[in-house]
C-alpha cells in the first residue's frame, strides 16, 4: 500500500453543479461516495484521479422513498440503511438480507449503494437481488436523465454503460405483484468480511396463494465476470406448480449456466456446484416469503 496519491477534491452542493463539474473537468475526474473501493485502489496506485468529486452534500440522492406502491432509493444512501429501514425489511427483505452480510458494520456503515453498483464487482452482494426484483439505475449527466434496467448496466468487472459525466442518482423498484418472495444466499468462509465464494438471489411470483409459479428470476453471483441470470432455469419455473423437485431441476440447470473461474476460494467444479445447491435453496426461500410464511 502507498500513500494516497494528490488530488484536487470537489464538494457540490446540487446535482446541477456536480453534473457541471464533471463535464469540465471531464475524464480526469472521479466521484466518491463512501470510498470504500476508490480509496482502497488509490492508495493500492491502481488508480489517481486527478480530481475527486464527492456527493455527499447533494441533496435528495441518500433517502428510501416509496414511490407508486415501488421503492426508490438514492444512489449515496449508505447499506446499513438498507439493513434497518422497515420499508425495506418489509418490502424487499431480500436486498436487507444481502445488505446484512456485506462486509462488516464498518464497511456498511460508510459504503453506500451506488458505490456497490457502478464499482461492477462480480462479487458484489446488492446487484443480485436487485435484477431480481428488476431494479432499474437513473443516471444523471448535463444534458440528459436516463434510466437503465440493472441486467443491462453491467459489462463486466468494473465495467458498465455508464459514461463520463454520468451521475448513478437512485435505484427504482416498481411496485412487485402480489405472492411475490425473494432470497439471497451468500456462500463464505468467514461470517463476515469476506466476498461471495458464490452467491444466488430467487424470486419466485404465484398466480394465487397455492397457484403456480408466473415469474421468476435466479440471478448467480461470483461465477461469471458479472451478475447473471440463469435464463433457462428460470423458464424452467414459468407455469410449473413449486416444488422441491422443481426447484432441485432448476437448480440443476442453473450449474449449467455459470462460467466460474478456479481461484484460492473456490474450484470452478465446486463453485457450479454449490449454484446448484443455493438456487435450491433460495427458490425455496421465495416461495415461503411469497406464501407469506
Ligand atoms: C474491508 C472491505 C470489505 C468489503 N466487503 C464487501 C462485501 O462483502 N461485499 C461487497 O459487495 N463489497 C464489499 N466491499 C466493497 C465496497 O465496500 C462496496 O463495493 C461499496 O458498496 C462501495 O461503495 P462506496 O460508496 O464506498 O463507493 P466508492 O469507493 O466511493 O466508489 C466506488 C466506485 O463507484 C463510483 N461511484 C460511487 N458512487 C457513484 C454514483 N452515485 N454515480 C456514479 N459513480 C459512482 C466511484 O467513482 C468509484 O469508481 C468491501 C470493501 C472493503 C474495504
Amino acid at each position: 500500500m502507498h500513500l494516497l496519491p494528490k488530488f484536487d477534491y470537489y464538494e457540490p452542493r446540487d446535482i446541477g453543479e456536480a453534473c457541471k463539474l464533471l463535464s469540465q473537468l471531464k475524464g480526469s475526474a472521479r466521484i466518491i461516495a463512501g470510498g470504500t473501493d476508490l480509496l482502497v485502489n488509490m492508495k493500492k496506485g491502481l488508480l489517481a484521479p486527478r480530481s475527486l468529486v464527492g456527493i455527499g452534500k447533494i441533496p435528495g440522492i441518500s433517502e428510501i422513498e416509496p414511490v407508486n406502491g415501488g421503492i426508490s432509493i438514492g444512489a449515496h444512501l449508505i447499506i446499513q440503511k438498507l439493513v434497518e429501514f422497515d420499508l425495506i425489511r418489509k418490502k424487499l427483505s431480500v436486498l436487507s438480507r444481502a445488505a446484512s452480510v456485506l462486509g462488516s458494520p464498518l464497511v456498511r456503515n460508510r459504503a453506500t449503494i451506488g458505490g456497490n453498483i457502478v464499482n461492477a464487482r462480480p462479487a458484489a452482494d446488492l446487484p443480485p437481488p436487485l435484477i431480481a426484483m428488476g431494479a432499474r439505475v437513473r443516471l444523471k449527466s448535463r444534458r440528459q436523465e436516463r434510466e437503465v434496467p440493472l441486467d443491462r448496466f453491467f459489462r463486466g468487472p468494473g465495467e458498465t454503460v455508464i459514461k463520463p459525466g454520468e451521475i448513478l442518482t437512485h435505484i427504482v423498484i416498481d411496485a412487485l405483484p402480489p405472492f411475490t418472495g425473494g432470497d439471497y444466499i451468500k456462500l463464505m468462509h468467514r461470517r463476515s468480511l469476506e466476498i461471495a465464494i458464490v452467491a444466488v438471489a430467487s424470486r419466485i411470483t404465484l398466480d394465487g396463494p397455492d397457484g403456480v409459479i408466473r415469474d421468476g428470476r435466479i440471478i448467480l453471483s461470483s461465477v461469471a465476470p458479472k451478475a447473471i441470470r440463469a435464463v433457462r432455469a428460470e423458464k424452467a419455473l414459468i407455469g410449473e406448480r413449486p416444488s422441491e423437485g422443481l426447484f432441485e431441476h432448476a437448480g440443476q440447470i442453473a450449474a449449467t449456466e455459470c462460467t466460474p473461474i478456479d481461484d484460492i476460494r473456490g474450484g470452478a467444479g465446486y463453485r457450479c456446484s454449490m449454484v446448484g445447491v443455493l438456487t435450491k435453496r433460495t427458490l425455496s426461500g421465495a416461495l415461503r416469503e411469497a406464501k407469506g410464511q
